[in-house]
């Protein structure tokens, strides 16, 4: 589904990412690990069009994505979230949600304006469907709380529904878990797992070894920009060149 090849990001004389390839297959569900600063959050803002790549060479369903905007990027398939929760917090969380929808429809919007009952139509369609994804991250019951009201575990999750609103074919997390409880985490797993479930595919970027360890079908591990090691999550976990990078520091 993702083919990067030799992804480069510089910022000034740092290399953020340095010639990266990356592979994702359709249906699966690809952890991206490493220390901090290591370019995780750089690799998705490559890939969503927020940074254009120094050099290198993207292809989604075949096709290069590099140089597009971050809404035809979005267009074409591929949704996000934040590692710093990014909602309209005044907003409820169904209106979050209609957020993201209004983004595919929007051409459609100003040609149904002069329309007013297929107007009404498509906002009632809009409005159902934003609902039915709440349902689907277990957040029907709080539509029309405020997103700022929420508590933090909701709110990664409104993040989740609010991207999957965009109907993607690649959904990109970045640190869903983070600062998330025990319980929280859980019920993340299983939203996670029920996404790919519906042949979305997903890259996770995550710090909770457990999750990527239960979770990821395959891992690339990031250290200084550099990919050093890609596999099953049991190889990840074994491998030397990982454990001195990442694992055995103290951060996990
Ligand atoms: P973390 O686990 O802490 O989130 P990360 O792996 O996501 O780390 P990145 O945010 O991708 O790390 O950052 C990689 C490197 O690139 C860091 O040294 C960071 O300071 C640098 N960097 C990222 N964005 C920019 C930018 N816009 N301008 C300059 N440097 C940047
Ligand atoms: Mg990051």
């Amino acid at each position: 589904l993702l083919r990067v090849k030799g992804a480069l990001m510089q910022f000034g004389g740092l290399r953020a990412l340095n010639e990266v390839d990356l592979t994702v297959r359709r249906g699966t569900i690809h952890g991206l690990i490493g220390p901090n600063g290591s370019g995780k959050s750089t690799m998705l803002n490559v890939l969503t069009g927020i940074y254009v790549p120094t050099a290198g060479a993207i292809e989604f369903v075949g096709k290069s994505v590099v140089g597009l905007p971050p809404a035809d990027i979005a267009s074409a398939g591929i949704a996000r979230t934040f590692q710093n929760v990014q909602l309209f917090g005044e907003m409820t969380a169904l209106e979050n949600v209609l957020v993201g929808l209004h983004h595919t429809f929007d051409s459609n919007l100003a040609e149904v304006a002069i329309k007013g009952p297929r107007w009404k139509r498509e906002e009632r369609a809009a409005r159902a469907r934003a609902l039915g994804l709440l349902n689907f991250v277990g957040l029907g019951d709080l539509a029309d709380e405020e997103a700022r009201n929420l508590p933090y575990g909701k709110q990664r999750l409104l993040e989740i529904a609010r991207a999957l609103a965009l109907d993607p074919m690649l959904l990109l997390l970045d640190e869903p878990a983070a600062g998330l409880t025990a319980p929280d985490i859980k019920e993340l797993l299983a939203i996670i797992r029920k996404v790919r479930d519906h042949g979305i595919t997903l890259i996770l970027i995550e710090h909770h070894m457990d999750v990527v360890m239960s979770t990821c079908d395959t891992v690339s591990v990031l250290d200084f920009g550099q990919k050093i090691a890609e596999g099953l999550p049991a190889e990840i976990q074994s491998n030397e060149k990982v454990i001195t990078a990442y694992l055995g520091g103290a951060t996990v």
